[in-house]
C-alpha cells in the first residue's frame, strides 16, 4: 500500500508558514507500516489542485490530501476533488445542520459562505468534523481511496488520528489495533536522550510490534512515543505498560509527564496532593511562570500569586532581597523567601537572570538562577540555557516548574 500526500495552500509555496500537516501525517503513515512515497504542495488554483491529484492517484493507492476546505472562496479542494472524480457536489443536510449549530452556540447567523462546507462530492463519506467546520472526506476512487482534511493543524490532527488511520488500516486489512504512548521528558539533551533510547530502540527494531521515537517539541521538551500493535485492545495496553515501565526506568525522573500531561499540570497536581500552596517571583519571565501556572485548570487549588520585580529596586522593596548581584544564588534565594513571605504561601518560587541577548553583571545570556523556598529551607540552582531571548524566557519557566517538581518528589537530582 503506497501512500502519498498533498497539501493545498498558496502560503506552503509562498513560504509563509511551514508546511507541519505533511510531516504529521507522514510520521503517523510511519508508525503504521504505510509507504510514503510522495508528497506534494499546490496553490490554491483549480487545474493545478485537479493535475497534482490525477497525478497522485496514477501512482498511489492512497492520496491524503491538507488544506483547502474553508469556506473562503480560495478554499476549492473540494472542487477539485469532485472533478477528479467526476461527480457533482451535493448539499450535505446533516454537515449543515453541524455548522449552523456552531453558529447557534456563538449566537452568531452562519455566513452564507459557510455553506460550501456541507458539499460533499457525490458517493463520498463524510468524516464528522470537530466544531462546525469544514468536515473531512473520504472517497473512494475504484480501489484506491482519497482523503480529504482541513489544514489548520489540530482539527487535522484530530481527524487524521480519529479517523483516517483507522479507515486506512482497516483497507490495509490489518485486524490489529495500534495504540501509542507519549511519554514527556524535561532536562536532556537530544544527543543524551538518543544515546539513552539506542540499546532500547536496536532491541525494539527486532520485535516490530513495538516501536519507539522521539521528537523534540522544543518549548514542551522532547517526546518519546511508543507505539504499540497487537490482536486486540488488552494486548496492545500491556504492551505499552511493559515498554512504560522500561522507560521509566532507564530515563528516571527526567520523566515529568505522559501524553496530555503538562509541566504545569504535573507540579499543580503534585502541590494540590500535598495540600500545598504556592507563589512565585520574577524576574526575567516577567510573568510568564505565573501564566504558565494558572494555564492548568484548578490553579487556584494551590497557586495563590506572584510578584513581577523587573527592576532591582522592586526586588528590594517588595520582596525584601539583599543588596547583591542580581544573578546570584542570593538574588534567587532572597526573591523565593520573600515572595512566600508576602503570600503566607508554602513554596516560593523565584527566578533571575539573563534573557539576552546582551550580558548581564558579566553573564552570559541564558544564565538563570531559580530559587525555592519551603518551610525552614531556601535553595538556588543555576540553569545554563541556550536560545535567543523568548527561548530563554520559556525554558526559565519550565525550568523553575521542573526544579519544583523535582524538589517536591524528593528526587535525588535535586541534591545531586
Ligand atoms: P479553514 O476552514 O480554516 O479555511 P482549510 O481547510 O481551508 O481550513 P486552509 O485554509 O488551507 O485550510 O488553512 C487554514 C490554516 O491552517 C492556514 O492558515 C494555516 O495556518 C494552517 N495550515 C494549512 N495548511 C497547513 C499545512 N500544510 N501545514 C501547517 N499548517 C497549515
Ligand atoms: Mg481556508
Amino acid at each position: 500500500m503506497r501512500a502519498e500526500i498533498v497539501a493545498v495552500g498558496t502560503e506552503l509555496l509562498l513560504g509563509q508558514i511551514i508546511d507541519t500537516n505533511s510531516a504529521l501525517i507522514a510520521s503517523r503513515l510511519a508508525e503504521i507500516g504505510v509507504d510514503c512515497y510522495y508528497q506534494s504542495r499546490v496553490g490554491d488554483n483549480h487545474a493545478r489542485i485537479v493535475s497534482s491529484l490525477r497525478l497522485a492517484l496514477s501512482r498511489s493507492d492512497v492520496v491524503i490530501v491538507c488544506g483547502g476546505l474553508g469556506p473562503t472562496q480560495d478554499d476549492i479542494t473540494r472542487d477539485a476533488i469532485a472533478e477528479v472524480l467526476g461527480v457533482p457536489l451535493d448539499l450535505n443536510v446533516s454537515v449543515l445542520r453541524t455548522i449552523e449549530s456552531y453558529f447557534d452556540r456563538l449566537g452568531r447567523q452562519m455566513p452564507e459562505s459557510n455553506k460550501r462546507q456541507a458539499l460533499v462530492p457525490r458517493g463520498a463519506e463524510v468524516v464528522p468534523q470537530m466544531k462546525g467546520t469544514a468536515p473531512g472526506l473520504i472517497c473512494n476512487v475504484g480501489n484506491k481511496v482519497l482523503y480529504a482534511m482541513p489544514g489548520v493543524p489540530y482539527e487535522l490532527e484530530d481527524m487524521l488520528d480519529r479517523e483516517v488511520l483507522l479507515d486506512l488500516l482497516k483497507r490495509k486489512g490489518t485486524r490489529e489495533t495500534i495504540r501509542s504512548l507519549i511519554v514527556r521528558t524535561w532536562g536532556l539533551s537530544e544527543s543524551k536522550l538518543s544515546e539513552i533510547l539506542a540499546p532500547e530502540i536496536e532491541r525494539l527494531d527486532a520485535t516490530e510490534d513495538v516501536t519507539l521515537a522521539f521528537f523534540a517539541s522544543r518549548m514542551q521538551g522532547l517526546k518519546v512515543r511508543a507505539t504499540a500493535k497487537g490482536r486486540d485492545e488488552a494486548e496492545v495496553n500491556e504492551k505499552l505498560e511493559i515498554e512504560k515501565a522500561i522507560l521509566e526506568s532507564t530515563l528516571g525522573d527526567y520523566i515529568f509527564g505522559y501524553d496530555s500531561d503538562t509541566m504545569e499540570s504535573i507540579v499543580g497536581e503534585l502541590l494540590y496532593d500535598k495540600g500545598a500552596t504556592l507563589s512565585v517571583a520574577e524576574s526575567l519571565t516577567g510573568g510568564l511562570l505565573a501564566s504558565k501556572i494558572v494555564s492548568h485548570p484548578g490553579a487556584s487549588r494551590y497557586f495563590l500569586g506572584g510578584v513581577v520585580s523587573y527592576a532591582r529596586e522592586a526586588k528590594r522593596e517588595i520582596l525584601g532581597v539583599r543588596d547583591l548581584p542580581v544573578i546570584s544564588s542570593e538574588v534567587a534565594s532572597d526573591m523565593a523567601a520573600g515572595v512566600s513571605r508576602l503570600f503566607s504561601s508554602d513554596y516560593g518560587l523565584s527566578l533571575t537572570g539573563v534573557a539576552g541577548p546582551d550580558s548581564q553583571e558579566g553573564k552570559e545570556p541564558g544564565t538563570v538562577w531559580i530559587g525555592i523556598s519551603a518551610k525552614d529551607d531556601v535553595f538556588a540552582r543555576q540553569r545554563f540555557l541556550g536560545g535567543d531571548r523568548e527561548r530563554v524566557r520559556w525554558y526559565s519557566a519550565m525550568s523553575a516548574l521542573d526544579l519544583l517538581r523535582l524538589y517536591l518528589k524528593e528526587s535525588p537530582r535535586f541534591y545531586a
